[in-house]
């Protein structure tokens, strides 16, 4: 098959298709995006080679399994499920786990992935692949509320109006709270506003501007600290964005505000599902554009432009 391969540098090459193993069953890729965590990888992130990609909606084509035949989307974490953390309802946290496209696990931009049946959500019939390959980032935002509460009275910033920002901040509108979407680049506060979201750009933030729960998006190393900087004392700071070269922080912040700070990471897919299937979530004007699979390096590239939103892959 063709796949995407990183080895310091990107190039698609022919492989070996995948064998599935136990559990596993092999998908065809039809659509696949570009992650900010791709973009990380090719910057050196969890140190990992071979086939990136974890955004998909693909085909179950292994024969006479319940999902043969059916579009899929899939969780990317590969757990053990016989660890203490598997165990105790931490398994997007086991400590022999590989991930799809990231860690230990050959990715999705390629014509085939194999995954475990177990992880495989069948995208509902009234659902087009093109927003059902949303699925995991939204699932990531859907996270948060997973994580913490966050009442409606209360004032929410989310910085950084990208990919994982603009799911975010629907989600966090369904909600009902105040919430305001900061974005340095008026591209991405017009692309907000346009989908009928609070943005402003981040010069009009004021540093007496403050909220009670600040969710840094931007995928940048400063994030943490402007969202800091913009939180109320025992407010709520939520950490999204990774990066493959991490920044120095002032702890004492921490501290003697009294913040609170959650990690968050990989989400729940079945909420995630249901709300692009009741069309609660449109994460269509995210498109900026679509690449066919033979020009996947030149997505790249195009992905890290400062403006772009999000990249899909047909292949
Ligand atoms: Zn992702
Ligand atoms: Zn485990």
């Amino acid at each position: 098959m063709k796949a995407l391969i990183f080895d310091g540098s990107l190039q698609i090459k022919e492989v070996p298709d995948p064998q599935p193993v136990g559990r596993e069953v092999l998908i065809k890729v039809l659509i696949s995006s570009v992650c900010n965590t791709d973009l990380e990888i090719i910057q050196g992130y969890m140190g990992f080679t071979g086939i990136p990609g974890h955004e998909f909606v693909g085909e179950v084509v292994t024969p006479g399994r319940p999902l043969t035949g059916r579009l899929v989307v899939g969780e990317i974490n590969c757990p053990c499920n016989n660890c203490y953390l598997c165990k105790t309802g931490r398994s997007t946290h086991c400590p022999n786990r590989s991930v799809l496209g990231i860690y230990q696990h050959a990715g999705v931009f390629a014509d085939f992935v194999v995954l475990p049946e177990e992880n495989l959500h069948p995208i509902p019939e009234n659902l087009d692949p093109q927003s059902a390959v949303f699925t995991e980032p939204l699932a990531a935002a859907v996270e948060i509320f997973d994580q913490l509460r966050v009442r409606p009275s209360e004032k929410v910033f989310i910085f950084g109006a990208g990919k994982l920002g603009l799911l975010i901040s629907q989600v966090f509108r369904l909600n009902g709270c105040d919430y305001q979407t900061y974005d340095p680049n008026l591209v991405k506060v017009n692309k907000a506003l346009e989908m009928g979201l609070n943005a402003l750009p981040l010069s009009s933030l004021t540093p007496s501007d403050k909220a009670e729960a600040c969710v840094d998006c931007t995928g940048k190393a400063i994030g943490i600290s402007t969202a800091m900087a913009h939180l109320y004392p025992r407010g709520c700071l939520v950490l999204k964005t990774t990066i493959a070269k991490p920044e120095n922080i002032d702890l004492n912040q921490i501290v003697i505000n009294e913040f609170t700070i959650a990690g968050s990471r990989c989400g729940p897919f079945k909420p995630a599902l249901n709300l692009l299937s009741q069309k609660l979530v449109n994460p269509n004007p995210m498109i900026t554009r679509i690449f066919k699979f033979h020009d996947i390096v030149e997505a790249f590239d195009y992905a890290a432009k400062p403006e772009t939103i999000k990249v899909l892959i047909e292949h």
